[in-house]
């Protein structure tokens, strides 16, 4: 899962990142309005953590320029005690959920865990993520089809998981290496396709009837053979 955390204050806005690394999400960090909008116009977050004070632009002002580009991704507004009435604004412009400074990690945490699996539940069942016969148990890492199963690596797994909730779907590589590495990550196209073929011989092993298609110059699709 990755989050984006947009936030003016840089020493929350850090330890959150820290915090949410711990927690197996990726979190990147915004420290205005201008820049996390252009962050949140990318599409490629599960959940984007929204301060409402912010320079640049304020964090309303984000989430409607946002929810107007059509990007859907739940957000939780963090607003300073008071602010009672930019709650209901933020409720009203598209916000999924709000917390009130200051707030517990744990809590924060929580929510974000609940606006995450909202938007992939009806993929989730029992812990993992199917498609076909495919099936990925988010927790142990662990990719099954019919009783023939191999253990993923952390990059491959997060590479496997991106996949399945967009299977049938074209993924670019620029996608990819910026969801599974990040924006400040040396790694190119290169690293991605290694760890596609890792994926493709594993896909092979487990006699998978899915597989991961190159379209040639924009990046990759899993569907069935
Ligand atoms: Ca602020």
């Amino acid at each position: 899962m990755r989050v984006l955390i947009i936030e003016d204050e840089k020493r929350l806005a850090d330890a959150l990142v820290q915090i949410f690394g711990k927690n197996k999400m990726t979190a990147d960090a915004s420290y205005n309005g201008i820049d996390g909008l252009d962050n949140a116009l990318t599409g490629i977050y599960d959940v984007i953590v929204l301060d409402i004070m912010l320079p640049g632009m304020n964090g309303i002002e984000v989430l409607g320029k946002m929810r107007r580009e059509g990007i859907k991704t739940p957000v939780i507004l963090l607003t300073a005690k008071d602010e009672i009435s930019d709650k209901v604004k933020g409720l009203d412009s598209g916000a999924d959920d709000y917390l009130t400074k200051p707030f517990s990690t744990e809590e924060l945490l929580a929510r974000v865990r609940a606006l995450g699996r909202r938007t992939a539940t009806e993929l989730i069942c029992d812990n993992s993520l199917s498609f076909d016969d495919l099936s990925l148990d988010i927790s142990s890492y662990i990719l099954t089809c019919q009783g023939n199963s191999v253990k993923l690596g952390l990059k491959e797994f997060s590479i496997m998981e991106l996949l399945i909730r967009n299977a049938n779907k074209i993924i670019t590589k620029e996608n990819l290496l910026v969801k599974i590495w990040g924006y400040e990550s040396d790694a190119e196209y290169n690293n991605v396709e290694v760890y596609i073929s890792f994926l493709r011989k594993k896909l092979g092993y487990i006699k998978s009837n899915v597989s991961i298609k190159t379209q040639r110059g924009v990046g990759y699709i899993l569907e069935v053979k």
